[in-house]
């Protein structure tokens, strides 16, 4: 396999201090694959088209459940269910923040966060939404916010550029002591400040501490800002997942995405992982069901994709009491559909559920 080796630095003069990035490009996949249009600059999925869906639950998809305690109809639900810890002995402990939020403490005792969103979201959206009566979420306790904060804090990843997976508030208020990894052509959105950006391009590698970090596509799409007419930056960003990699245990993060043939490849890349935290919601709309659900996993989709994967446990996430539940029709009616669904299809791949806080060392 030949590799291209390309490493950049450049320094960008922010108005009051300097921003670091650094593009790690050591793939064997061209840049230029990614690239949908040079002219625009802007980035294509990895398995692009019309998706033939393995399984699809057709009906009585969210039936009741003995482990899941709700307050009402799938709505403020706790999972109390005994659940076996499978023994793994990866070293990595994961903690759910909630929505697509995870805190990750690596086998060295480093502190890493994964999309740290905790409030709502930036400006103008949160004001726009406040105008129009979108949706909100009950957002992360302030105490639990200090909490995450005053951690040293060693890293953070960026999955992609929506945003509540990507917030300017939350990384000033994180700061420039961790080192911040994200897909390529991210930096131009920080803050001003002394930051360090690692921008990477899909099955690019990196170490920091004894694990090795692997950025890896996913289907989904990027956009932030949007004018009627007269600008939109829809595709400037890249999007992805990472694995992480520490004497040959791996955890994965699947970042939002479809079910699409890069899970397959990323298996044939990596071979088996050890825990796969994958997306289950988001994928019901009355109209465009058809896109949320190309860019957004069903539960049923997550489990085959998880099999395909090669992965021993599968830990779900993007419902929740504190998430959005864009796209979605309650609090917990992914979850109830994700229990329902790995039952029907017998699959091999254990779950293991966490309510928003908890956490697991596997
Ligand atoms: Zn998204």
């Amino acid at each position: 396999m030949k590799f291209k080796l390309l490493s950049l630095s450049l320094i960008l003069s922010g108005c009051t201090s300097q921003l670091q990035v650094n593009t790690i490009h050591n793939s064997d996949l061209d840049v230029a694959y990614i690239n949908d249009d040079k002219s625009t600059g802007t980035f294509r999925n990895f398995d692009p088209g019309e998706k033939a869906y393995p399984v699809t639950c057709q009906e009585n998809c969210y039936p009741e459940h003995a482990d899941l305690v709700c307050d009402s109809i799938n709505q403020q639900c706790h999972y109390q269910g005994v659940q076996p810890k499978p023994k793994l002995n990866t070293k990595f402990k994961v903690k759910w923040l909630g929505h697509a939020s995870f805190e990750l403490t690596t086998p060295d005792k480093q502190i890493w966060l994964i999309d740290p969103v905790f409030g709502q979201f930036d400006w103008p959206v949160d004001w726009a939404f406040n105008l129009t009566g979108g949706f909100f979420r009950h957002t992360v306790s302030v105490n639990d916010q200090n909490l995450i904060r005053a951690k040293s804090v060693d890293a953070v990843f960026y999955s992609h550029i929506h945003y509540d997976h990507f917030n300017k508030a939350d990384i000033k208020k994180l700061g420039t002591s961790p080192q911040y990894f994200t897909p390529l052509k991210f930096s131009e959105h920080f803050p001003n400040g002394s930051y360090t950006v690692s921008e990477m391009t899909w099955f690019s590698k990196t170490k920091l501490g004894e694990t090795t970090i692997h950025f890896v596509p996913a289907n989904h799409f990027s956009s932030r800002i949007w004018v009627p007419f007269i600008y939109s930056d829809w595709g400037k960003t890249l999007w992805g997942g990472w694995l992480f990699e520490h004497q040959g245990k791996k955890v994965f993060f699947a970042g939002d995405t479809g079910y699409s043939a890069h899970f397959k490849e990323i298996f044939k890349r990596y071979g088996e992982i050890d825990v796969c935290l994958m997306p289950i919601a988001s994928y019901y709309h009355p109209e465009n069901g058809q896109w949320y659900r190309y860019v957004h996993t069903t539960p049923e989709d997550a489990l085959v994709a998880s099999q395909e994967l090669g992965c021993k446990v599968m830990v779900p996430w993007g419902y929740g009491n504190k998430s959005w539940q864009m796209g979605d029709i309650s609090s917990h009616s992914a979850l109830k559909r994700l229990l329902h669904m790995h039952k029907e299809l017998n699959t091999d791949v254990s779950l293991y559920i966490l309510n928003e806080g908890e956490s697991v060392r596997f």
